[in-house]
């Protein structure tokens, strides 16, 4: 099943939901606004999350 990455128009939360085949786009859990986008599939590429884990390393040795 896809995971999609969706931002709330209203509030700006980023929340991911795994979407069944038919279902509509979900509301924003933080705000309950029904103003989502949802956002490229390509965001969590393996590039970035070597990049997330660098910046963690990096935080934990300072
Ligand atoms: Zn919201």
């Amino acid at each position: 099943m896809p995971i999609y990455e969706y931002e709330c128009a209203a509030c700006g939360h980023l929340f991911e939901r795994i979407m069944k085949v038919g279902e509509t786009e979900p509301a924003c859990p933080a705000c309950e606004a029904k103003e989502t986008k949802k956002r490229v599939a390509s965001f969590r590429t393996n590039a970035w999350s070597t990049f997330l884990d660098g910046m963690e390393k990096r935080m934990k040795r300072d």
